[in-house]
């Protein structure tokens, strides 16, 4: 096994993402620029809040949509 299993991006966290919370900060990033958090089901609400208020959040996705969307 060389793929390591993806873990939520929370603070302290070490539970296997489920989630891929795609976001862009207009200050730093172009607008096609996705960022990506990842994130276990007990933090994805908590995760999205973070970025939902500053107007970040663009897309939640299951992880496994996420990939297969990436590889084809
Ligand atoms: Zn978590």
């Amino acid at each position: 096994m060389s793929d390591e299993t993806p873990v939520c991006s929370a603070k302290g966290c070490r539970a296997d993402a489920v989630w891929v919370l795609a976001w862009n900060n207009p200050k730093l990033h172009t607008p096609e620029r996705r960022k990506t958090w990842l994130a276990c089901d007990e933090h994805r609400e908590h995760l999205s809040q973070f970025l939902g208020v500053r107007g970040f959040l663009k897309d939640v996705v299951p992880l496994t949509e996420w990939e297969s969307a990436r590889t084809g």
